[in-house]
């Protein structure tokens, strides 16, 4: 049996005052629940929510991490010094790097990379655009961003990694993929990689993201393949993502 895992993505919002305070509203109401669950805050706030969230079930997350160990590289993030700051995982490939920011297979396959290279647990974004989806090249798309991954760290490394399926029409844009829309692409993925390892296979956390909220988390976590979700707006509020989590 898998365990759940739920994620919140804070992208580039708060303000210190306002993220330390969410941090505290998310650990005062984790209760009883053992499904994993972990924040990926931005950079500059990794040092004091780490502080803040340090011998809890709370587990940290950055939304990047370089494709690069070290050296001139301004502006980048290493992911030796996400471990540092303790962060037990990173997104890599989120839709928004790979539109906005040129994030492409081959640095998502890097940034992978250098996140396992410190132990520290990738969370593989792949996810389909409205116009792919429409052509019926989901499953070719999200093949696609598996095996540029797959190719350089080979399959083993899925061992330690976190799959997150963001169909890119359903993030921050209200429309939720259907409990079945999901699903099916979720199976796929998974059949996907049986085809390769079926241990890893039957192991590995898929999760769902795009606009999940507390109102739909329920009906998706319960699909057979959906392992949990990566919340993004619904994240920004303790109450809101309280409620998701307690979903799974
Ligand atoms: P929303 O939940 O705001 O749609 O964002 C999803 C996402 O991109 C999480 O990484």
């Amino acid at each position: 049996m898998r365990q759940s895992l739920v994620i919140g993505n804070w992208k580039m919002n708060g303000t210190r005052a306002s993220v330390e305070l969410l941090a505290q509203g998310i650990m005062a109401g984790l209760g009883d629940n053992t499904a994993g669950i972990a924040v990926c805050a931005p950079y500059v706030y990794l040092p004091s929510i780490g502080e803040i969230i340090n011998g809890s079930r709370l587990a940290l997350g950055a939304q990047n991490v370089a494709d690069k160990a070290s050296g001139a590289y301004t502006g980048e993030v290493s992911a030796a010094m996400l471990a540092e700051f303790g962060c037990q995982y990173a997104l890599v490939g989120h839709s928004e790097r790979r539109s906005y920011y040129g994030d492409t297979d081959a640095s998502v396959a890097a940034r992978f990379c250098q996140a396992q290279s410190q132990n520290i647990i990738p969370v593989l974004c792949i996810g389909e655009t409205l116009e792919q989806r429409e052509q019926e090249q989901t499953f070719a798309v999200v093949d696609g961003q598996l095996d540029a991954v797959i190719e350089l760290a080979g399959i083993a490394a899925f061992n330690n990694a976190v799959i997150a399926y963001e169909p890119v029409w359903a993030i921050g844009t209200g429309k939720t993929a259907s409990d079945e829309q999901a699903q099916e692409v979720h199976q796929h993925i998974r059949q996907y990689i049986a085809a390769k390892d079926q241990t890893i296979a039957e192991k590995i956390q898929i999760l769902y993201g795009g606009s999940a909220k507390p109102d739909n988390a329920k009906g998706l976590f319960a699909m057979p393949d959906i392992d949990g979700g990566l919340i993004g707006g619904a994240s920004l509020d303790a109450e809101s993502f309280l409620k998701i989590y307690h979903s799974v």
